[in-house]
């Protein structure tokens, strides 16, 4: 497998380093502090058709592959890692799964305007159900022509930002996973409600809410795919999600690797610069192969996607590495600030407190390293 990129990868490369680095990350720190969704960040990506690269041309996407998706990822996630989820969301866990099983008046309505003007998200975890979403309780009952939802999700990535939501609802009790369906939901659909943003430790400006279900009725036709094959749409969602929080782990580690650089280049002590420190450079170095061997993860699931291949195994060791890899990078940019490291007047501190949440969402790293484990095992 080689891991050369052909020129239009390289040519999305800069075009999101560019608008990334020359508008997206100085809106980052204030985003950050004001707990204040990017709209504008989202703006610019969307004039771009970052926020539906995979999607076909037509239905107005960009029609890219996921390698040159997981560079967007990375290079937004280095610039703002909020508006880096909120990205990664719209494209894989909502546009993917409405454009792989939605009918085309779905797509119609549902996907043609997350690509430039409305944003979606995933709801699948509940305050119960989360690590193991198949005993969530939403639920889902066929009344005439419609169907009606009740329960609740925690957790919403975009939840108060978003137009459309995939909403995954127990519609048979009696068959396990094989017993959820994928549904779509609209904002104002009655008896939908969302929540309050949630008060969190990073990725602070993206939008995190729970949504509640009472007595919610849709439509017959917003089934997203066949009744029951919701469990299997929501996994087959996450195996690609998670290339895409694994490029947003390595924006993020990227992002505290070059700050610490810098900051070593210029900080003195005892009369030289820290970066001239054995003890300094051995931090910056480890972290630097660490970056480098998470990218050779990533890019090699992406390709491996983009080839129609099985890719399970390989995006959640990419996710797995690429998340713990990006906690370390962003603990190292901390202690190379020193004590500059805890104050706002330096990025380090948002990176370390946005590290963390990729080693979380989309399948915490114990969950990773079970289904690690279970594709290495084998049947036996
Ligand atoms: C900011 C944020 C955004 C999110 N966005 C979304 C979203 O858009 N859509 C969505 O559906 N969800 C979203 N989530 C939910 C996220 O996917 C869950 O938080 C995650 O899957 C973990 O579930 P949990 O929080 O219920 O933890 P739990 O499942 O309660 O896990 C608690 C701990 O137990 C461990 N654990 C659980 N089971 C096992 C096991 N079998 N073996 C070993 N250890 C285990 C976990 O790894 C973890 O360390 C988001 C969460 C956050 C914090």
């Amino acid at each position: 497998m080689t891991f050369r990129l052909n020129e239009d990868q390289l040519l999305i490369q800069e075009t999101a380093r560019d608008v990334a680095q020359e508008k997206i990350a100085p809106l980052a720190q204030g985003y950050d502090e004001r707990s204040e969704f990017p709209w504008q960040s989202v703006k610019y990506l969307q004039e771009l058709g970052f926020m539906a690269m995979m999607v076909d041309e037509d239905w107005g996407g960009s029609g890219l592959d996921t390698l040159s998706y997981s560079l967007a990822m990375e290079e937004v996630s280095k610039a703002c890692a909020s508006t880096g989820v909120t990205m990664s969301v719209n494209n894989s866990l909502y546009a993917y799964p409405v454009e792989t099983f939605g009918t085309n008046d779905q797509k119609e309505k549902f996907l043609r305007p997350v690509i430039s003007e409305k944003l979606g998200a995933f709801a699948l975890s509940e305050p119960d159900a989360g690590s193991d979403p198949a005993s969530m309780k939403t639920y889902a009952k066929k009344e005439g022509d419609e169907w009606v939802l009740n329960g609740s999700k925690m957790w919403i990535t975009n939840g108060g930002a978003a137009s459309y939501y995939v909403v995954f609802a127990v519609t048979d009790k009696e068959k396990g996973h094989h017993g959820i369906s994928a549904f779509i939901v609209e904002k104002g659909d009655p008896g939908f409600e969302i929540g309050p943003p949630e008060k969190k430790l990073g990725i602070r400006a993206s939008s995190t809410t729970p949504l509640s279900f009472d007595n919610c009725r849709i439509p017959i036709d917003r089934l997203l795919g066949s009744e029951g094959e919701g469990f299997k749409i929501a996994m087959k969602t996450l195996d690609g999600g998670r290339i895409g929080i694994a490029s947003q782990a390595l924006g993020i580690g990227k992002a505290a690797l070059e700050s610490a650089i810098k900051y070593s280049k210029e900080r003195v002590a005892f009369g030289r610069q820290i970066g001239k420190f054995q003890g300094i450079q051995w931090m910056i170095a480890n972290a630097a192969v660490e970056l480098d061997a998470a990218r050779e993860l990533i890019w090699r699931a992406a390709m491996l996607k983009d080839a129609g291949k099985r890719y399970v195994k390989e995006a959640a060791m990419a996710k797995l590495y690429a998340s713990e890899v990006a906690v370390r990078a962003a603990d190292m940019c901390v202690q190379v600030h020193g004590g500059a490291g805890y104050s706002n007047d330096f990025p380090a501190q948002r990176y370390w407190r946005d590290s963390k949440i990729t080693a979380i969402y989309e399948g915490t790293s114990e969950i990773l390293r079970l289904v690690i484990g279970r594709e290495v095992l084998g049947k036996f």
